[in-house]
C-alpha cells in the first residue's frame, strides 16, 4: 500500500522568484527521501502553479520542470488569487494522484511535516490539517488579527480549524468531493471541514517567510476576512436587522419623551438632536444597505458561473500513469 501512494504537492506561486530556488531544493529533497523510504510512489511530483506572476517565477518553474522529473508547472493566464491557484492545481491533477498536499511557496510551512501527513493518510485519514504550534515568527499584528478572525468566525457559527492555513493533505476522494463545490469565490479553510471524512491534525512550527514579501497586505487581509464571513454566514444581515429593531425602540422612547415634554409645555431645543439623529440613522441605513449589497454582489458574481481560473501553459506530459478512481 505505502509505496503505491502517488502524492502530488501543489504550490501556488505569485512573484516568488526570490524564494523559489530554496523551495525547489527543500521540497524535492523531502519527496526524494519519501520515495527512497518506499512511502510514496516514484511518480509522485510537485506541481508549481504560477498565479500570473510579473517576475521570473514562471521561467524558473518551466526550466526546473525540464531538468527535474519531480517538478511540474502550471501557468495561469493572469493573477486569479491564492485560493483559485490552489484549486487550479488540485483540479488538474486530482484524478492522477492518490493524495494531494497544498503548501505555500515561501517555506513558512514546515516541509518536514509532509512525511507525517503521508503517515496519517496511510492510517486512513482523508484530510490532514497542518496546524501551527506557535506563531512566534508572525508579526504581533498578524498574530492578533488572525486570532480575532478565528474568534469572530466561531461566533458566527463558521467551523474553522484554528491556526490552520492552507497547508493540508487531501485524499483523492476528498479532492473530488471538493470539486463539487462550485462557488467562484471559494474559501477553502471554511469548505474543507464541511466535506466530512476522517481527519487528523499535524502540528508544526510556522517559520518566517524565507524571502520576498507577504502577498497579503492589510487591505487584502481585510477583504479575505470579509469574504470568509459573508461566504459562510448571514450573521451580519441578522445583526443589522436587530440594530434596526433597536433603533425603532429608541425612536419610540424619544416619541414618548417628546409627547410628555409637549404636555408639560416645554419647548424642545431642536437642532442638535435632530441633526445627530439624521446623521446617525442615515449612516446606519447606509451600512445596512452595504451589508445587504455585499451579499447581493456575491449572488451577482456567482450567477455568472465564470471559470475560476484559466490555464495558459502546462509542463506535464499528458500521459500521467492514469490510476483507477477508488
Ligand atoms: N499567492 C498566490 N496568489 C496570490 C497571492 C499569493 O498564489 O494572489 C501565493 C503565494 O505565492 C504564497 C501563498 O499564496 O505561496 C501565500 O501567500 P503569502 O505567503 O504572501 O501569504 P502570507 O503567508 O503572508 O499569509
Ligand atoms: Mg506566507
Amino acid at each position: 500500500m505505502n509505496g503505491e501512494t502517488l502524492l502530488g504537492v501543489v504550490v501556488p506561486c505569485y512573484n516568488e522568484e526570490a524564494v523559489l530556488p530554496e523551495t525547489f531544493k527543500e521540497l524535492t529533497e523531502v519527496l526524494d527521501r519519501l520515495i527512497n523510504e518506499g512511502k510514496i510512489n516514484r511518480n509522485s511530483f510537485i506541481l508549481f502553479v504560477d498565479d500570473g506572476s510579473a517576475d521570473k517565477t514562471w521561467a524558473m518553474i518551466d526550466h526546473r520542470a525540464e531538468v527535474d522529473p519531480l517538478v511540474k508547472g502550471l501557468k495561469l493566464s493572469r493573477n486569479f488569487g491564492h485560493q483559485s491557484a490552489l484549486i487550479a492545481g488540485m483540479e488538474s491533477v486530482s484524478t492522477c494522484t492518490d493524495c494531494l498536499i497544498s503548501i505555500d511557496a515561501d517555506l513558512q510551512d514546515d516541509v518536514h511535516a509532509i512525511s507525517e501527513f503521508v503517515d496519517k493518510f496511510h492510517e486512513g485519514c482523508d484530510i490532514v490539517y497542518g496546524v501551527r504550534k506557535r506563531r512566534d515568527q508572525d508579526t504581533f499584528f498578524k498574530k492578533n488579527t488572525a486570532l480575532a478572525f478565528y474568534k469572530l468566525m466561531a461566533k458566527m457559527g463558521v467551523n474553522l480549524v484554528p491556526n490552520h492555513a492552507d497547508f493540508r493533505l487531501l485524499s483523492r476522494r476528498a479532492v473530488l468531493e471538493l470539486m463539487n463545490y462550485r462557488e467562484e469565490n471559494i474559501f477553502l479553510r471554511g469548505i474543507i471541514p464541511l466535506l466530512g471524512f476522517k481527519s487528523a491534525k499535524v502540528y508544526y512550527d510556522r517559520q518566517k517567510r524565507y524571502a520576498g514579501e507577504s502577498k497579503y497586505p492589510l487591505k487584502k487581509m481585510i477583504a479575505f476576512a470579509v469574504d470568509g464571513i459573508t461566504s459562510f454566514s448571514i450573521a451580519p444581515i441578522k445583526l443589522v436587522m436587530s440594530l434596526g429593531f433597536f433603533l425603532v425602540l429608541v425612536g419610540c422612547g424619544i416619541a414618548v419623551y417628546a409627547f410628555l415634554v409637549w404636555l408639560l409645555d416645554h419647548t424642545i431645543s431642536g437642532w442638535t438632536s435632530l441633526i445627530l439623529s439624521i446623521w446617525l440613522i442615515g449612516g446606519m441605513q447606509l451600512i445596512a444597505i452595504g451589508v445587504i449589497g455585499e451579499y447581493i454582489g456575491k449572488i451577482f458574481k456567482e450567477t455568472k458561473k465564470r471559470p475560476r481560473f484559466t490555464i495558459e501553459e502546462d509542463t506535464r506530459e499528458v500521459n500521467f500513469a492514469e490510476k483507477e478512481i477508488y
